[in-house]
C-alpha cells in the first residue's frame, strides 16, 4: 500500500479498483463551493477525484502517519485536515450545509452515524460506505428481519437510500464482506417532532431488546399498556411492526406522563448489536 502499513485497529481496508471509485463520486456529485467533509481519507481515493471535482475538502483523519502524507500530498487551499477521532470531532464548527463522505472504519460505524445524526441540522447529505448488512438494517422497513434499533433510530432523522453493493476485491487488504454506498439524507422540515429524545431512544431500544416479546412485555419498565393504547397502538404487537412514525407517537404519548428527562436512559443510542467488524459478519 505505497509504503503504508494498514492498520486494523483503525480498520483500514483501503479502495484500489477505479470503477467503484468512480461510481461512489459520481453518486456523490461533488460541485465547485460545496462543504465536502471527508472522514478518514486515507490514501486519498476518494479524497483526490473529490477535490478534482469540487476545487477543495475538509477532512477527519485519525491516523496521524496518513495525515502526513496527506498534508504532503494535498496544498492546504485544497485540503484542510483534522488529525482528529470523527467519534468526537464537532462536525458542526465546519459550517453548514456539510457534505459528508466516507468510507467509514466498520468497527465506529454506528457510533458515528449516530454522531452525525445529533449534528443533522448542519448536514446537507452524507454518503458512507457500510458493511452490507449494516446498510439493509439503516435502509430496513417495518416487519422486516432487518428493521431494528439502528432503522429506527436513523430514519427518524434521515431518508435512507440504499446505492450499491461493493465487493471486497475492491479493497486492500479485501475485507471478508461485502460492502454498500449508503445516501442519508436529514429529513428536515419532514423529521417527525420528537418530544424527549432520550425517551425515544428508550422507548425503542426496550421495543427491540427482546424482539419475540409483545410491546405491553417489552415495555413493561416504561409503560402500562394502557399508556401504549392511549397512543393508538396495540399492546399486543410486537415492536418490529411499528412504523417510525408509530415509535415517535408512542414517545410523545409517554413524554405527556414521564416526569423529566428518563433518568436511567443510555447516554448515547448507538445500537452495540451494530457494526461490529469490517472483516467479519455480526
Ligand atoms: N477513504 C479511504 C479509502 O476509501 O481507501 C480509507 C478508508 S479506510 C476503510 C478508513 C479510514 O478511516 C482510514 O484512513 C482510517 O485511518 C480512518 N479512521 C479510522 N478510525 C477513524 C476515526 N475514529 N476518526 C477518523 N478517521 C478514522
Amino acid at each position: 500500500m505505497l509504503g503504508h502499513q494498514p492498520r486494523k485497529r483503525f480498520g483500514q481496508n483501503f479502495l484500489v479498483d477505479p470503477h467503484y471509485i468512480a461510481r461512489i463520486v459520481d453518486a456523490i456529485a461533488p460541485a465547485p463551493g460545496d462543504n465536502l467533509v471527508e472522514i478518514g481519507p486515507g490514501l486519498a481515493a476518494l479524497t483526490a477525484p473529490l477535490i478534482a471535482r469540487a476545487g477543495r475538502l475538509t477532512a477527519v483523519e485519525i491516523d496521524r502517519d496518513l495525515a502526513a502524507r496527506l498534508a504532503a500530498d494535498f496544498p492546504p487551499e485544497r485540503l484542510t485536515l483534522h488529525v482528529a477521532d470523527a467519534l468526537a470531532f464537532d462536525f458542526p464548527t465546519l459550517g453548514e450545509r456539510l457534505r459528508i463522505v466516507g468510507n467509514l472504519p466498520y468497527n465506529i460505524s454506528s457510533p458515528l452515524l449516530f454522531h452525525l445524526a445529533q449534528h443533522a441540522s448542519a448536514i446537507a447529505d452524507v454518503h458512507v460506505m457500510l458493511q452490507k448488512e449494516v446498510v439493509a438494517r439503516m435502509a430496513a422497513a417495518p416487519a422486516t428481519p432487518d428493521y431494528g434499533r439502528l432503522t429506527v433510530m436513523l430514519q427518524a432523522t434521515f431518508r435512507v437510500t440504499r446505492l450499491f453493493v461493493v465487493p471486497p476485491g475492491a479493497f486492500r487488504p479485501s475485507p471478508s464482506v461485502d460492502s454498500a454506498v449508503v445516501r442519508l439524507v436529514p429529513l428536515a422540515a419532514a423529521r417527525p417532532a420528537i418530544a424527549d429524545a432520550r425517551l425515544f431512544a428508550r422507548t425503542v431500544a426496550a421495543a427491540f431488546g427482546q424482539r419475540r416479546k409483545t410491546l405491553r412485555n417489552a415495555l413493561a419498565e416504561i409503560c402500562g399498556a394502557d399508556a401504549i393504547e392511549a397512543a393508538g397502538i396495540d399492546p399486543g404487537c410486537r415492536g418490529e411492526t411499528l412504523a417510525v412514525a408509530d415509535f415517535v407517537r408512542l414517545a410523545n404519548r409517554l413524554a405527556l406522563t414521564t416526569p423529566g428527562p428518563a433518568a436511567d436512559a443510555a447516554p448515547s443510542p448507538a445500537p452495540s448489536s451494530a457494526a461490529k467488524s469490517r472483516r467479519g459478519p455480526e
